[in-house]
């Protein structure tokens, strides 16, 4: 399938210098035209760090140490996101990418009606609609979204956070983006209400064609909803598959201890085991890699020297793994 995004090699840190946090290290992910792809990993992980990064949002100290993120326009060359002008950038940020960030649910203005913000939105994307048709248009995101069109005229407070977070989709939308980023925060909404959410991002991809990339720490979700997954760990991508077969195959012993962390979807149940340990400390990372710690497999080579993403020792070309027991991933000492 086409590639919509590449994400090449990207670091992100927080801080300069000695005093430098690596949040995320080396980085390559590309999600294609589309597509919804997972990101799944413990809470520190560097999920958000990835997301703020790549499109340039960062909150200071974070800074972008390195890499590329080239954007595949569906006409016209590739571009590099990271190099683009502030305007070049603004108009990609609003017209090629949405991004409903982790608490985005809270960002609507409370004293104004969902209406009048949802109305805002489009007329700024839309400028020449007139005010029926922009009404209509308003109704019909909202219907997009699971909400019903009575609902336009309610305030922020009068809505469950469920609701307020697709309201926020909905405006995401209005924008005919061609990426769709969310960032679904761990505690403010409960996994019932992300499943809502990711299941109708997932269905509305097939009629808008656009592509997501979803974060979540809840790897059952994207099991059911995504085509593909990337699992990060230490602010690295450990493991990236079909979610099928990282479902009934996972190859790093990180992405197995995720998985048996939640309950089988179907089929036989599975002993509950979760991780024993806690994920690194960033300003201490162990030495090789970032898992041996808490790895039931690790053996010489791990403790020394870091894997990268490589094809897995299968030679499946869909996998990519970064784990000694898979030798191909190419090897750095660091
Ligand atoms: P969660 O699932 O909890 O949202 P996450 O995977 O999104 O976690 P990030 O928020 O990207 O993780 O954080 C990655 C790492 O960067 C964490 O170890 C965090 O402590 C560190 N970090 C985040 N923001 C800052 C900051 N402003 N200054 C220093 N370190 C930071
Ligand atoms: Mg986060």
């Amino acid at each position: 399938s086409e590639r919509l995004l590449e994400i090449r090699k990207l670091c992100v840190d927080y801080g300069l210098g000695d005093e430098a946090v690596h949040a995320v290290r080396e980085v390559d992910l590309t999600l294609h035209r589309g597509e919804v792809l997972g990101l799944a990993g413990e809470s520190g992980s560097g999920k958000s760090t990835l997301a703020y990064g790549l499109t340039r949002l960062l909150p200071p100290p974070g800074v972008v140490s390195g890499g590329q993120v080239v954007y595949h326009p569906a006409d016209g060359p590739p571009v590099d996101v990271l190099s683009m002008t502030p305007a070049q950038l603004r108009a990609f940020r609003w017209a090629e990418t949405s991004i409903v960030f982790q608490g985005a649910m809270n960002s609507l203005n409370p004293v104004h009606r969902i209406s009048t913000q949802l109305l805002d939105v489009i007329k700024a994307h839309e400028p020449r609609i007139t005010p029926e048709p922009r009404l209509a248009r308003a109704r019909e995101l909202l219907r997009l979204v699971g909400i019903s069109a009575d609902r336009l005229d309610s305030y922020p407070h009068q809505l469950s956070g469920g609701m307020r977070q697709r309201v926020m989709i909905a405006m995401a939308l209005a924008l005919e983006p061609q990426i769709v980023i969310m960032d679904e925060p761990t505690t403010a909404l409960d996994v019932v209400m992300q499943r809502q959410i990711l299941g109708q991002l997932a269905e509305l991809r097939g009629r808008l064609g656009f592509a997501v990339l979803f974060i979540t720490h809840d790897l059952s979700l994207l099991v059911e909803f995504s085509d593909r997954i990337a699992i990060m760990y230490g602010g690295r991508i450990v493991e990236e598959a079909p979610a099928a077969e990282l479902y009934h195959r996972a190859l790093h012993p990180y992405t197995e201890g995720l998985l048996h962390s939640f309950p089988a979807l179907r089929g036989p149940r599975r002993e509950l085991t979760g991780i024993p340990g806690a994920p690194p400390d960033l300003r201490a990372m162990p030495g090789g890699c970032a898992f041996h710690p808490r790895c039931p497999r690790a053996f010489t080579p791990c403790d020394s020297r870091i894997p990268l993403l490589g094809p897995p020792a299968d030679g499946d070309p869909g996998r990519a793994v970064a784990c000694w027991l898979h030798p191909a991933a190419e090897a750095v000492t660091r």
